[in-house]
């Protein structure tokens, strides 16, 4: 198991960080102030979940009060269970979205040593922004999708200029929108870096600042073009994966999410709307052909 840590970032704002953010090895982010705590996403496995219980009560006083799901993915949601005190708040399609996934993520990786685990949806959702108040800290959950997903939401500390950007924003690791959307990712980040954020902790990978927002954008902003030439030139998004490779961003991990990246930037260059559904089980398996096999998760 790759170790998670929790690092204060700024005063009673903590980064928990996991390896190098492969695959279901995400990030997470504790609030803690007066008397109070708030946690921003979990971690994908009970054991993980467990952990970062502990790590949070070794910091806060109480277990957190609040629970914020960035989306419904199971690395960010699943560990929801181990924080029984806690209200899960999130955007309401995320929601939705969890309700509808429910645990299938175990079923993809059934090597990984999941324990016991139960969904937990969100139990109070918004639709464009909501405010919740820690002690003195100040946290703005904004809606900002579809980008990763259709129900993204990012925390944002105007106070400390601390982002918690969910995995709208990766690092060192390879975005991820066959969920969501190629062009809404480029909005969503564009609305970031207009918050001007200090710092950005990213779903995956470690913490950085706002260079992060530019490095993704030029990543999904190659998939349009890649996407582009492909479509006038009659290939499939396997294809001009084959052909093109992850060029630039082959130092990202996980450069095999290129092919159904791929599919959605196809989707939306023949006018698919953001978000509108990919057959997602049918782009993990072209994803394990290009890449020899299913990619390793490490949870
Ligand atoms: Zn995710």
């Amino acid at each position: 198991m790759t170790d998670g840590r929790l690092t204060e970032i700024a005063d009673g704002v903590h980064a928990h960080v996991q390896g190098d953010g492969g695959w279901c090895l995400n990030n997470s982010g504790l609030l803690a102030g007066g008397g109070e705590s708030a946690l921003v996403d979990t971690v994908a496995t009970a054991g993980r979940a467990r952990a970062l219980r502990a790590r949070v009560l070794a910091v806060a006083d109480r277990p957190p009060r609040y629970l914020v799901n960035t989306h419904f993915h199971g690395d960010h949601t699943f560990g929801n269970c181990v924080f029984p005190e806690a209200v899960v708040v999130g955007h309401a399609r995320a929601r939705d979205e969890a309700a509808a996934a429910g645990l299938h993520l175990t079923g993809l990786w059934p090597e990984v040593r999941w324990g016991e685990l139960e969904v937990v949806v969100p139990q109070v959702t918004f639709e464009e922004r909501m405010t919740l108040y820690v002690g003195e800290l100040r946290a703005e959950l904004l809606h900002v999708g579809p980008a990763h997903t259709c129900g993204d939401t990012v925390v944002w500390l105007p106070d400390q200029r601390v982002l918690f950007a969910g995995d709208v924003v990766m690092n060192g690791v390879t975005p991820f929108c066959p969920m969501g959307s190629v062009s809404g990712s480029l909005r969503a980040l564009a609305a970031l870096r207009a918050l001007e954020p200090l710092t950005v902790v990213p779903g995956h990978g470690p913490v950085g600042g706002p260079e992060l927002l530019d490095a993704d954008a030029g990543y999904f902003r190659r998939l349009q073009e890649l996407a582009r030439e492909g479509v006038a030139a009659g290939l499939t998004p396997y294809d001009v994966a084959r052909e093109a490779g992850p060029g630039p961003y082959a130092g990202l991990l996980d450069a095999e999410r290129l092919v159904p990246n791929l599919h959605r930037a196809y989707a939306e260059e023949r006018g698919a709307l953001p978000g509108a559904p990919l057959d997602i089980g049918a782009l993990f398996r072209e994803m394990a052909r290009y890449h020899g096999g299913l990619p390793v998760c490490r949870a």
